[in-house]
């Protein structure tokens, strides 16, 4: 898009007679360039208006200021109507500023709109006690600030074609009634818009004050170092310190703080001209002259960087050459949020649905995908999320834990015979002694066992609520059934696989083995000869026939706890595998059936959650919108 070049702009604004500015921008924008200027910002209003403000950031010029700066004065300048005043933070919601130039016969328009209310206004007289209004509607009656916007657009033949967001005065105290923290409050808010890329900062600084020290700029800098997408304006010319003006004139010409848009300075009424109750229109007129008349700052207004209207115009040129250079990084975005809000409304699914039978078919189909996902467990084959592992991977572990105590054990046994004896005198060392040893060996093993059941358990158990959850979690009832279905299950399961494994350690009682365990081998029976009859050490003294009869027996002892334990590996595993694993998953599928079979609950079951159908609605309006916003941006002929 072609601008006019600075130089041109200054001569041709010589008018500045309000009356003629209907013309006015015929003249200095030129043919070529007017006809985009109302469909270029209509375009963003608009959709500002369907809401897109809420999937992505729209181009949009911010006007920032400290508390005092002149900044509500600027505007009212601009816009032509009287903005609320006060010595308090005035403006404590956002206010979209929407000026729409019309022709120069046509009446005055105005109209606010804020949530879901619509004030048509008959007259600029009452924009201020109108906005009030809406400021306590969305803010409260005090002094808070609210996030929602107030949007205010004026139709007249004195405003130029603009949309400015205002947001509130940057403040540093609180006023007793005001939250203490109301200077944070405004900040964040203040930051959040021009952190953007599509904000344009309007930075309102005071003349008469080191521009370096104001927080408006200082709070521009921070998000936009380089100054590119930052405009200064310079108020109160007239209170210039004598002395200091050519100060001001070369941060005006961009010598001082450089910013790639640079500045304007302009004069709105003071103080006492409000008092006076000079009329806006008068008060352009004053500024004009102000500058004219001006020994320093006449050369401003030659420059174009003076009066407000100059700044209207400026600000006209870059909100539509800042849209057009946004358009197609907004239709990307447009179809980026698009295809997110889609993907997550797939997730989240289309909802249960209205018929009694597609109801009954789409529980069945809950249900049975719930027992695909329980069978994909059992055959070791669900998908991992992350870092989680299989539940059989998990389960291996226990049972290598297990299987590690009982190889411990044979490890560690030590005969301790005095602890076993029986009647018998020292030296008779019988089989009785052999079975008292081996029973209090297999003893210790039952606690571990438990211990393994129940570990397992809580692993089963969790492991099937986390299906249950993933495949019934829109419907908490449909949930919660399955969750008590499953919390009863595991425990019955459980308690059945306890009986089963006291029942195992029962039969150990048995001391049982096959006849070929003892016939000693020729090894054995060689080992015993060479080293056991005689004492390690010396090889001289022969072993006692108590000592040799308590080795024997150890060696015997070694053997049998070999088998015995070898059986328990695989016996207790088997146990909790097949109580805690199949038959709960066998259980658990059939009661959900018995779900199907009460047809008057099945409604109960399919309610979702609150949540779900709000962001499904949410989803819903997004989507609208978004395909709306595509369409008129589609349709715009600039681009
Ligand atoms: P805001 O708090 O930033 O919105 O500032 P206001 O617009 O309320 O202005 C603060 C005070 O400065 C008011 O009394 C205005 O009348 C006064 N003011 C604003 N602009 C000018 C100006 O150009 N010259 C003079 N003398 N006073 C001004
Ligand atoms: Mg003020």
């Amino acid at each position: 898009m072609s601008l006019p070049s600075e130089g041109t702009r200054a001569e041709e604004l010589t008018v500045n007679d309000l009356d003629d500015t209907t013309e006015q921008p015929d003249n200095v924008l030129g043919q070529q360039y007017e006809y985009k200027i109302r469909p270029c910002i209509d375009l963003i209003d608009s959709l500002r208006s369907l809401g897109v403000e809420k999937d992505l950031a729209l181009p949009v010029i911010a006007v920032i200021g400290d508390h005092s700066s002149g900044k509500r004065s600027v505007l009212e300048a601009l816009s032509g109507v009287n903005l609320p005043r006060g010595s308090d933070i005035v403006t404590r919601c956002p206010l979209v500023l929407k000026l729409k130039k019309s022709k120069k016969d046509l009446p005055w328009k105005g109209k606010i709109s804020y949530q879901d209310q619509d004030v048509e206004l008959q007259n600029p007289g009452e924009v201020e006690k109108e906005i009030r209004k809406a400021q306590d509607y969305m803010a409260g009656a005090g002094n808070g600030v609210s996030q929602d916007l107030i949007t205010l657009a004026i139709e007249s033949a004195n405003v130029p074609d603009l949309t400015l967001l205002d947001l509130p005065g940057i403040t540093r105290v609180a006023l007793p009634n005001q939250p203490r923290d109301i200077g944070g409050q405004i900040k964040k808010m203040i930051r959040e818009y021009i952190n953007r890329q599509e904000t344009i900062n309007l930075a309102v600084v005071p003349s008469n004050v080191d521009i370096a020290t104001t927080e408006a700029l200082k709070m521009a800098r921070v998000v936009d170092p380089d100054g590119e997408r930052t405009l200064g304006i310079l108020t109160k010319p007239d209170l210039v310190d004598k002395g200091s003006e050519l100060d001001v004139v070369s941060v005006v010409q961009n010598q001082v703080c450089t910013l790639k848009k640079g500045y304007m300075i302009v004069k709105c009424r003071g103080q006492s001209e409000i008092q006076n109750n000079i009329f806006l229109e008068d008060a352009l007129l004053n500024e004009r002259a102000f500058f004219e008349n001006h020994e320093h700052f006449g050369a401003l207004l030659e420059e174009g960087r003076a009066t407000i209207p100059l700044l209207a115009e400026k600000l006209t040129l870059e909100l539509v050459e800042h849209i057009s250079r946004s358009i197609p990084a907004l239709e990307t975005q447009l179809k980026t949020r698009l295809l997110e809000a889609e993907k997550k409304l797939k997730l989240i699914g289309a909802g249960v649905p209205e018929s009694e039978s597609e109801k009954l078919i789409f529980l069945i189909n809950r249900i049975q995908h719930f027992g695909k996902g329980i069978n994909q467990v059992i055959q070791g084959e669900e998908e991992v999320i992350g870092n989680s592992q299989k539940l059989f991977t998990q389960i291996r572990t226990n049972f290598d834990k297990w299987e590690k105590k009982l190889e411990e054990c044979i490890y560690n046994f030590r005969m301790d015979l005095p602890l076993y004896r029986g009647r018998e005198p020292t030296g008779f060392v019988n089989y009785k002694t052999f079975e008292n040893i081996a029973r209090s060996q297999v003893q210790t093993f039952e606690e571990p066992a438990i211990d393994t059941l129940n570990e397992i358990s809580e692993l089963v158990r969790s492991t099937f609520n986390d299906i249950a959850l993933k495949h019934f979690c829109h419907y908490h009832n449909l949930y919660s059934s399955a969750k008590g279905k499953l919390e009863e299950i595991c425990s019955d399961q459980q308690k059945e696989a306890e009986k089963e494994i006291h029942r195992q350690f029962k039969r150990e009682q048995i001391i049982y083995c096959r006849d070929n365990l003892y016939t000693a081998p020729q090894s054995y029976v060689q080992r015993n000869t060479s080293s056991t009859f005689f004492d390690q050490e010396t090889l001289k003294t022969p072993k006692t026939n108590v000592e040799m009869s308590v080795e024997l027996m150890s060696q015997h002892m070694q053997e049998y706890l070999k088998t015995m334990t070898a059986r328990l590996s695989k016996q207790i595993p088997l146990i909790i595998l097949h109580c805690m694993l199949h038959e709960c998953a066998d259980k658990l599928e059939a009661q959900m059936l018995l779900l199907l079979q009460d047809k008057e609950n099945i409604n109960m079951l399919l309610v979702e959650k609150e949540d779900l159908v709000r962001e499904r609605q949410n989803l819903n309006d997004q989507i609208k919108r978004l395909q709306a916003a595509q369409k008129r941006v589609a349709k715009f002929p600039y681009k």
